[in-house]
């Protein structure tokens, strides 16, 4: 979808995006690619028909395409002890991560990769579930518009036609 209407509501996502940034503003992660690693968290994030158009935007941008190399980064030590060995035995990582094992569309990551998804960070600042809650429903509210029939939300491997 390229309209108008849509290009708004894109720009709306992203100003919301900024909120959430604000908010957690301050708090730095041990980019230990952790929530990229879906192998080993068992879980990864849902994206909502306009998030993912929002990264299809982006890889368009980019030459189209997802990242051809999929490597994640070292593990934090903590991450390690955490998670023994488990992580040796299953590195399904995010179809996003890059040939440098970073996040190819950082600035237009799905909104569970800047919160929810990251326990850390919702500890150091404190934000509650009913923030959590209201970015949601404003999200679903927003890909709703965007594509009537769309969806809340479906793993993002799913949505990307990788899983
Ligand atoms: S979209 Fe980016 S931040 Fe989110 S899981 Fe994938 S690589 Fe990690």
């Amino acid at each position: 979808m390229n309209s108008p209407k849509s290009s708004v509501l894109l720009a709306q996502l992203e100003a919301l995006y900024q909120q959430v940034d604000a908010a957690l503003q301050g708090w730095t992660c041990q980019a230990s690619t952790l929530c990229c690693r879906f192998g080993i968290t068992g879980r990864e994030p849902y994206v909502t028909s306009i998030e993912l158009a929002l990264i299809e935007r982006q890889l368009a941008s980019r030459g189209g395409g997802l990242p051809t190399r999929r490597r994640a980064l070292p593990l934090a030590r903590d991450t390690v002890e955490q998670f023994g060995q488990r992580w040796r035995k299953e590195e399904r990582t995010c179809p996003l991560l890059d040939s440098s094992g970073r996040c190819f569309v950082y600035a237009c990551r799905p909104f569970g990769c800047r919160t929810f998804f990251c326990d850390n960070s919702l500890k150091s600042k404190h934000i509650s579930r009913e923030r959590i809650r209201q970015w949601v429903a404003e999200i679903e509210r927003l890909a709703h518009h965007y594509c009537p029939d769309g969806d809340k939300g479906r793993p993002l491997t799913r949505a990307l036609r990788v899983g």
